[in-house]
Formats: C-alpha cells, structure tokens, sequence
C-alpha cells in the first residue's frame, strides 16, 4: 500500500516538475523536402499552451536552415532552435519575421545574434507595439514569457527571388492583416509560406487588418503556383482551400458590418451576429467576431455619419 502511494506521489511530482520546465510540445512535420513546420493549436493564448498557437517553419538549406516566425516567446524561440540544430545537424543562418503580431516574433531573443528579416512596417510595428504586446503576452501566459524580451528584427527583407543552400526562395510584400505581411515562396519545393494573410479553420484575428487589401493580396497569393500552403494558423494543405476560406470569412465579416453601420446597430448587437454555418468549423469563430467589431466597427460607424454631418 506504501508502495502503490508512493508510485503515485513521484508520479504526481514528475507531472509537475515537467510542466515547470515549460517545454512546449515541439514536433517538427515534414510538409516537403527540405522542409518543416512546427503547427501550433488552434486556440486563443493561454497559460496551458504557453502561445504556441501560431505554425512557425524551416527550410533545411545546403547552407544552413532558413527559419520563418519564431513563436511567442524566449523560451519557444530557444527550444525551436534547440530542436532545429539538433535534428537537422546544421545551423540556423536566418530568419524571416512575417508580420509584427507578438506570437510571431517574440522567441527573436533565441536569434538575436542572426540576421533577423522584415519587411519595414514588421520593424517599425515592433518598434511602436512590441512591449506592449510582451506585457500583454505576460498576463495572458504567464511564466512561460519568463525573461522575454522584445528584439526587433534587424535587416530589411528584399521583396524578390534569391537561392539560398539550394533553394530558390522568393521575398513577397503584402499587406491587409497589417501593414506588412511578408509571405515565402520556395521555388525548389513549392511551398508557400503565407503567414497570417491566411487562417485554416481558426477565425482570422482583425487588430490592425484592412480587409480591402487583405482581400486583395488573397487574390495575388491565389496566382502563386504552390504545391504546399503553409497558413499562419491551421493545418497545412496542399490546396488553395485556406485562402478560400479566408476570403469568404473576410467577405462576410465586412458585409455584416457595413450593414450594421447603415442600419445604425449598436456594437453590442453587431457582436452577437449568428455565425453561419459555412464557418461552424472555424475555431474561435464567435469571439473573433466580438473582437473584429471592437477593432473595426467604430470607423465604419464614422464614416457613416458622415454624409449626415456634410448635409447639416
Ligand atoms: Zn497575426
């Protein structure tokens, strides 16, 4: 009986001293040659999956590995790299940054040491957002953010083609979900990494999006003879669906609410819109509903007054 309690005391403790040792659940998957993506869930941040929310990419390269987002803290960047130098044998040379949102670029601190790629608006977005994004990422998961701190990325991505350790990779600038969204074509496999100018089954988030050039990207990123899509939340596929999807969820959230504008709703009613039922797999469909309004309500609101105001 002492025993048996016993075994399940040291089990308890094992538990618990793994989850103090915050290790994030790496598992790389081989989505081509060459080529690897560490798929995050597709949840809101927690202190149970530590940020890693968010799939974040390498290219294993004759000279060295090519990595794209470095997750949403020290320690993710830090065991990404672990994890990377120790599977492949090779070093990292470089990184790529998508865009400025905090689970993205927040495990830059692993990297700081590396050319750390952006596109300018990425840079100038952490430089104006970045701590507070880190405080926010401290209250939302908690210790695993211990000792994290914002490194902006510090070279400036060249949007075109450049072959690299053997592999042609193309430099593409966007924008729609922010003011820069760098986007990663490989030539050599096929694959497309698109960062968060495409969701999979997640609820695209809206804080700093511009639908109408987000949409218009969608249909530059559709041109693209991709075998492989990498979105920045989502399963990868080997189809255009997610950019489909995206497109349609983008659709239909700037036309509820510019119909709520014209009708004169208040926030609160535009926020309980039903989601249809062609989004009922998308995670977190209805609170990224409830947020989206908060972001990008009030300027429609705006500008619907504005006829009214010119006309008094
Ligand atoms: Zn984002």
């Amino acid at each position: 009986m002492r025993h048996w309690l016993w075994a399940v005391a040291s089990l308890v403790i094992s538990v618990e001293l793994a989850a103090a040792g915050f290790d994030y659940p790496l598992q790389p998957q081989q989505i081509a040659t060459d080529t690897f993506v560490l798929e995050g869930k597709t949840e809101d941040f927690s202190k149970d999956n530590g940020g890693f929310i968010v799939n974040s990419g390498y290219i294993v390269t004759q000279d060295g590995v090519v990595v794209i987002d470095t997750g949403a803290s020290r320690r993710f960047g830090e065991q990404q790299r672990a994890l990377i130098e120790k599977t492949t044998g090779k070093k990292v040379i470089r990184v790529y940054i998508t865009h400025h949102h905090p689970d993205h670029f927040l495990g830059n601190q692993a990297f700081s040491e590396l050319p750390i790629y952006a596109l300018p608006a990425t840079t100038q977005g952490v430089q104006r957002e970045g701590e507070m994004f880190s405080s926010n990422m401290y209250r939302l998961i908690g210790d695993w953010m211990r000792d994290t701190s914002v490194v902006a990325p510090n070279q400036v991505a060249q949007v075109g083609k450049e072959t690299l350790g053997g592999h042609e990779l193309e430099v593409l600038a966007f924008k729609g979900h922010t003011q820069g969204d760098l986007a990663i074509f490989d030539h050599t496999t096929g694959v497309l990494f698109a960062g968060d100018l495409v969701f999979n089954n997640r609820a695209a988030t809206t804080p700093h999006a511009e639908i109408i050039d987000w949409l218009a990207s969608l249909e530059q990123l559709l041109k693209l003879p991709f075998k492989v899509l990498v979105p920045g939340h989502g399963k990868i596929t080997q189809d255009a669906e997610p950019i489909a999807q995206t497109r349609a969820y983008l659709v239909w959230l700037q036309t509820i609410l510019q119909q709520a504008a014209a009708n004169g709703l208040d926030m609160n009613e535009v926020m309980a819109t039903p989601i249809p039922a062609d989004f009922k797999a998308v995670a977190l469909a209805q609170s990224e509903l409830r947020r989206s309004v908060a972001h990008l309500y009030p300027a429609l609101e705006t500008e619907q007054l504005k006829p009214a105001k010119q006309a008094e």
